[in-house]
């Protein structure tokens, strides 16, 4: 069984009229799990209309699960009080922007922000308690680039580096491996984990040199006792899903099997496929399809299938609704 947790909830947080992550990503996620047959419950955008392409796969329906809103102690096992009563203060007081313009913010972005990190929970508790054997948390803000200290590139809290301190203290798992597919660098992410040997961060993105948010080189490996456990695997612009299946095959597979990783968690981003506004990677739709199934092996052998997957990026919206789908496809092998 995979799960599905999301909620209609996460189009309540505003960021303009032209900014790329925007609320109609749910929307448009809503939409697509329903036109490729993957859930039964209505849909709750009804007048959102947009063609996918998609057609009822014959799969079998995913368990839908709805989130509530995490509990604040737990955004402090990565971020200080200080910076999460900061955000609340200036949502509470109408919103405004955070991190130098690209970050804004409305009056219910900080309990959105809480329901994000509450469905990544919501996801990690329905795999550890086996209700599903994976599952996927559509979600919005995203969090990869969320540093301890500092929100930043639309992300407010660190929804996976919050899933995996969740997995460690309540949970008492030891090892987890963290993908970052996404074809931005998880930069916030590789900050928490960078001193935490007992975290594999494996992110795959956009060479530095020519994206956002300009770190993520190969020379980044973590460090103290942690050198090594942070692993970046930039692709040079134009990179297609041969370059990308190569580098699982290769680098990304053989690594997390050494590391033997107890759960294993994805960053989920769709902003590295051929049409994404946002950056010059040329992955198609079933690229995302085979890279999850790749990853589904390694869970499968290591991990008792456990995997916690949440959304970051994607940013065109047919591309990101039919590379969600694809990516529930391949939880689902
Ligand atoms: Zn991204």
């Amino acid at each position: 069984m995979i799960a599905l947790c999301t909620s209609p909830r996460f189009a309540d947080h505003p960021t303009g009229p032209h900014h790329p992550e925007r609320p109609d990503r749910i929307r448009a996620i809503f939409k697509a799990v329903r036109d490729a047959g993957l859930v039964d419950s209505p849909n709750p955008f009804p007048d959102f209309s947009f063609n996918f392409g998609l057609h009822p796969l014959g799969l079998p329906k995913l368990l839908e699960i709805t989130p509530t809103p995490a509990d604040p102690k737990w955004i402090q096992t990565v971020h200080p009080i200080d910076m999460i009563q900061r955000i609340e203060r200036i949502c509470r007081h109408g919103g405004g922007v955070l991190d130098q313009g690209d970050t804004p913010v409305g009056p219910d972005s900080y309990d959105i922000a809480l329901l994000a990190v509450g469905a990544a929970i919501r996801s990690a508790d329905a795999v550890m308690q086996g209700q599903a054997r994976r599952a996927f948390a559509a979600i919005r803000p995203p969090g990869h680039h969320a540093e301890p200290n500092r929100p930043m590139g639309f992300c407010l809290f660190n929804n996976i580096a919050i899933t995996a301190r969740y997995l460690q203290q309540a949970y008492g798992i030891d090892k987890i491996a963290i993908v970052d597919f996404d074809v931005h660098h998880g930069n916030g992410t590789q900050a928490v984990f960078d001193n935490d040997p007992d975290v594999l961060f494996i992110s795959l993105h956009q060479n530095p040199r020519t994206c956002y948010p300009g770190s993520g080189h190969d020379w980044e490996i973590g460090h103290a006792q942690a050198r090594g456990y942070t692993i970046n695997i930039p692709f040079d612009p134009g990179a297609e899903d041969v370059d990308y299946l190569r580098v699982m095959d290769n680098r990304v597979v053989p690594e997390l099997e050494e590391f033997r990783p107890q759960v294993l968690l994805i960053s989920a981003g769709f902003d590295a496929h051929r049409d994404d506004p946002l950056a010059d990677i040329n992955l198609s739709d079933d690229g995302f399809e085979q890279i999850t199934r790749a990853l589904v092996a390694v869970a499968d052998r290591y991990c008792e299938g456990r995997i916690i997957s949440l959304l970051e990026g994607g940013y065109h919206l047919r591309a990101l609704g039919r590379g969600v789908v694809r990516h529930l496809v391949g939880l689902s092998a």
